[in-house]
């Protein structure tokens, strides 16, 4: 059996139409959603990833704003700057771009972005809100990857989920995001026992541990749902996932491939999350946007 792949640049588009959509209307009453990324330093990956993502705003009708500061930025000077973000009207949705350089306490600076603007959905009080099942914004990967499971009309309810990685910002969430969906719900870190032994029972199996080809086909139940989100270079320097994919799309039922799977995902939530911050500012100052 050869899987079927679960394409993640292709729903990507789909969902992008939709904000555009959306946020033109918006921007039609005065209210045109808008990002401000902040990027401290010059990590290339890093640059990457907020080029990218200012790009997807620009190609969706998303106003936005990139700050770029030295990597001996204090951490006073950053938090200042979000104050000021917090303030601004224009913008929606703040994202400091992780990680940040050892002088700035990178807790301290997500708590500081106003639980409103808090578009990764990092904040306490969001996570807070996610886990007693009224969430405010769904950390972007993990929300990505429940689009994806809805875009093959999978029933998560009562199927068995298992979570490889525990990170705040994937494994966490994620295992959340599919409890609340109704699955029951297995969580692996680097110190479970015997991982094969829990992603066999997996009819979804959700991999996010930066380990190249930590599942290999052997540990997939046949027929499975395999999301991976691991993001790694294999020995040719090729962006590869944890999953041993060439074998893996032999037992499981659906894929998601590295690259072209979870990764546009990503950065789709995002704009779908800046645009529902926006949306709810509208909602709840429906005469001032018809002014502006
Ligand atoms: P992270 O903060 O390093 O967390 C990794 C998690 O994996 C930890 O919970 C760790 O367990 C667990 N882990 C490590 N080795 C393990 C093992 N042998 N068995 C079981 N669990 C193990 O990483 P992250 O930020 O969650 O990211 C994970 C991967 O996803 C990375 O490759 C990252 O680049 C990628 N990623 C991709 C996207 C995307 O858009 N595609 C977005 C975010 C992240 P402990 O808790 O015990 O340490």
């Amino acid at each position: 059996m050869t899987a079927q792949i679960i394409n993640g640049t292709l729903l990507s588009q789909q969902l992008r139409a939709d904000v555009s959509r959306r946020a033109a209307a918006l921007a039609a009453e005065g209210a045109q959603p808008g990002l401000a990324v902040i990027l401290v330093g010059s990590s290339p990956a890093s640059q990457v990833y907020v080029r990218n993502k200012v790009k997807a705003c620009e190609d969706n009708g998303v106003y936005s704003v990139l700050e770029k500061y030295d990597a001996d930025m204090s951490e006073a000077a950053l938090l200042e700057r979000i104050a000021v973000l917090n303030r601004d009207a224009r913008i929606h949705g703040i994202l400091v771009q992780l990680p940040l350089p050892p002088q700035i306490d990178a807790h301290k600076v997500i708590e500081a972005i106003a639980a409103e603007k808090d578009v990764d959905g990092f904040h306490v009080s969001n996570a807070g809100l996610l886990m007693t099942g009224q969430p405010l914004f769904r950390p972007c990967t993990p929300y990505g990857v429940m689009k994806m499971l809805e875009s093959i009309d999978y029933r998560v309810r009562g199927a068995h989920a298992v979570v490889v990685g525990a990170s705040n910002i994937v494994g966490k969430p994620q295992a959340m995001l599919l409890l609340q969906a109704g699955a029951t719900v297995t969580i692996c870190n680097s110190k479970t026992r015997d991982l094969g032994h829990h992603t066999r029972q997996a009819d979804i199996l959700v991999v996010a541990t930066g380990k190249r080809n930590i599942v290999t086909a052997d540990m997939i139940k046949p027929g499975a749902v395999v999301i991976d989100v691991g993001m790694n270079r294999d020995d040719n320097d090729k962006l590869c996932g944890d999953v041993d994919f060439a074998n893996a799309k032999e037992v499981a039922g659906f894929i998601t491939p590295v690259p072209g799977g979870v990764g546009p995902m990503t950065i789709t939530m995002l704009l779908v999350n800046t645009l529902e911050a926006a949306e709810r500012k509208a909602a709840s100052q429906p005469e001032r946007a018809s002014k502006q």
